[in-house]
Formats: structure tokens, sequence, C-alpha cells
């Protein structure tokens, strides 16, 4: 993959390149170098979006608190102190460099919310056009345990998703995807490119509690199923060095996940994207026959369905072996659901006495897995 290719990239920056974790400070050196690379990147005539991570870091600094074990509402609170102090760093570094920065805060439903991820989505585009770089972040004040990304890796996938983003960076402390963890003293190596997420990916990443197997990679790799099937090319690179964006131009080994070759429709891609589906639809074998030739799901295909679930969300359906086929928006809550299900479609006005449409889940709201 050639960066030089791709027009809108979006570059995540962990808070372990941001700060200086023995003594808790930032790192105002690599923040600078980070903004001679944007400005460096707009030169070449590409549009950057920046997510960055720091803000609950720098609140615990500010108010000389253990960032560890922090409760959630000290968190919100935190945060809510954290990142001014991360938009001032920011605003500074890239001011140095005549860039023009903004702020956006988003939580988990406004990107699983189809109205709302577009209205992100124009405002990001906006502020592109203008020139201004897009700095966003969880909104960790009114984010919690239940609702929130909880990781900026996952939350940059599907910003660059909803962005249509070709290119995403994700900035950490490891150099790519390594065939084996190489803090073991294993050979392992570093994989260059990746162009599907294969059971042996999984079982690299596996459930390892060294530093390598953790959240880490873990929530990296969700990063890229979801940029993959967005049709954005996805990098896993060491940031910690001057110039790290630079010097992916200049070729420095890391590891690229390739998108499908066949990207689908934007509302497609949105589906495949969810993060926190709200429910689930068992089908029977028929069904997904039917499902696997490009039908719809209609209600007589329905087992079960769990979750508590309004008409218009997110739901995956599995096959009666639990085996997870696909995900798409459905056109009953989960009470119509529940009702109709095992039916014929010309009797759902009879059972509910009207009728949205004759499908659960109509073909052009379903993704396959
Ligand atoms: N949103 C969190 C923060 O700004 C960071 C999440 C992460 O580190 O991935 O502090």
């Amino acid at each position: 993959m050639r960066i030089e290719q791709t027009k809108r990239i979006v570059i995540k920056v962990g808070s372990a390149l941001l700060f200086d974790h023995d003594t808790g400070t930032l790192n105002k050196e690599w923040l600078h170098s980070l903004a001679e690379d944007v400005k460096f990147l707009r030169e070449n005539n590409k549009e950057v979006i920046i997510v960055s991570s720091g803000a609950i870091a720098m609140g615990a600094k500010d108010l000389n608190l253990e960032m560890q074990n922090l409760k959630m509402d000290f968190n919100q609170a935190v945060s809510a102190v954290g990142q001014i102090h991360l938009m001032a760093s920011f605003k500074n570094a890239f001011e140095q460099n005549e860039l023009k920065i903004s702020q956006i805060l988003l939580t988990l439903d406004d990107t699983e919310q189809r109205r709302r991820s577009i209205n992100a989505r124009r405002t990001i585009d906006t502020l592109l056009n203008l020139g201004i770089v897009p700095i966003v972040n969880e909104n960790d004040t009114i984010a919690t345990n239940e609702i929130r990304y909880g990781d900026n890796d996952r939350l940059a996938s599907r910003v660059a998703q909803i962005t249509s983003s070709d290119c995403l960076i994700l900035l950490s402390n490891i150099n790519g995807l390594y065939s084996s963890d190489p803090n073991t003293g294993d050979d392992g190596k570093l994989i260059p490119t990746v162009t599907e997420i294969s059971e042996d990916i999984e079982k690299m990443i596996g459930d390892s509690v060294s530093e390598f197997g953790k959240g880490g990679m873990r929530t990296k790799i969700q990063a890229a199923k979801t940029a993959m099937l967005s049709g954005c090319h996805l990098a896993i690179t060491n940031g910690s060095i001057q110039r790290p964006i630079k010097s992916l131009f200049d070729g420095r080994p890391c590891t690229w996940f390739e998108p499908s070759k066949t990207p689908m429709a934007a509302r497609k891609q949105w589906i495949a994207g969810t993060m926190k589906p709200v429910g689930q639809i068992v089908i029977d074998d028929g069904a997904v026959n039917a499902l696997k030739n490009g039908s719809s799901l209609l209600p007589a295909g329905v087992k079960s369905i769990d979750g508590d679930f309004e008409r218009g969300d997110v739901v995956e359906v599995y096959s009666l072996g639990n085996l997870k086929i696909g995900v798409g928006l459905s056109s009953y809550s989960a009470k119509e659901g529940k009702s109709i299900m095992g039916h014929k479609s010309d009797e759902i006005g009879k059972i509910l006495s009207y009728s949205y449409r004759e499908e659960m889940i109509h073909k052009d709201d379903l993704v396959l897995l």
C-alpha cells in the first residue's frame, strides 16, 4: 500500500505517545513533529482528521489524581478538565505550523444512529473544506460504562467509515502485527500486509496477557475489520519517533490491512460497522439459505428474538447452530417481531393491525458476514 495514493487520512494518536508515562508530562516535541507531519500531508493534498486520546490522562495530571482506578463519575469529571488541556496543546503545536484545529466529541450513540452519524460527517466535511483539522475524541464526560467506545482504536475506525476516509493510521508503540509475540523472545516476524482477518490472525492475537496480546492489539484488529469492510486501508505502526507519518511515506515497515476490492454501499458499510447491535434474531436453515441467495429475511424464517430493540435498530442474525450470519436493520421492534415470527408476511397486518413491510430485515438493510 502506498500512502501517496490516499486522499482522506484519519490518524489515531494514543496517549502512550502523547505522554511521558514516567513523569506524566506532555511530549511537546513529539506533538510538534506530528503537526509538521499534518502540514506535510496537507501540502500533498491530503485531508487529515485526527482522533486523539489523552483527556483523562491530562485531567488526572492537572487534578493530581491517579488515572488508574478512577470511578466512572470521576472519569467523566476528569476528562472534562483534561479535554481543554488536550486541545490547548494541539492548538499550540498546530498553530505554530499554520494549522487551524477544531474539536469534535462523539458518543457511541452519535455514531450508532444513522442520522446523527450523517450529521457528524457533514460537520467534519465542512471543517475539512474550510481547511481546518478536526480533532476527535470520545465524549468521555457523558459516556457511561455500558454505552461507550472506551478505546479510540474502534472510535477511529468508525470515524474513518462515517467520513469515507480511505486511510486510517493507528499510531501506537508497536511496529505492527507480529506472527508471534516479540516480547516473549520468539522470532515473531512483522506481517507487512493483511488482506483478510483469518482465524490464524485471531489466534495470533489470542488471549495472551502480554502487552502484545492485550486489548491493545484486539481493539486494533476490530478497528481493522471495520476499516476493511469500509474500503479503508489501515496501518498499525510505531509512532514513537519524530515525524512518524513522514517516515511511513518513506516506506518504514508496518502492517497494512487492505480493504476488500469491492466496497459495499455507504449505507451497508455503516450497518457493518455497528459497534453495539442491540438484539439478536435466530433464523431457520431455510432462511439462512435464502439470505445467502440474496433474499430478504421474512418473519416466517425467524425462530427466536433476543434483546430489546426498536424498529430501525441494528440487530445480529444467527443460525440455529449459533453461527453469526450477518447484521441488519430490523423493520420491526423486538416486541412486534415476537408476535409475527413464524408467520407468513400476509398475516402481519392481521396480527399487529398494521404492517410496515413484509420483511423482518430487507435485503438492502442486511450485511452478510
Ligand atoms: N477517550 C480517552 C481519553 O481521551 C482515551 C481512550 C483511549 O485511550 O483509547 O482519555
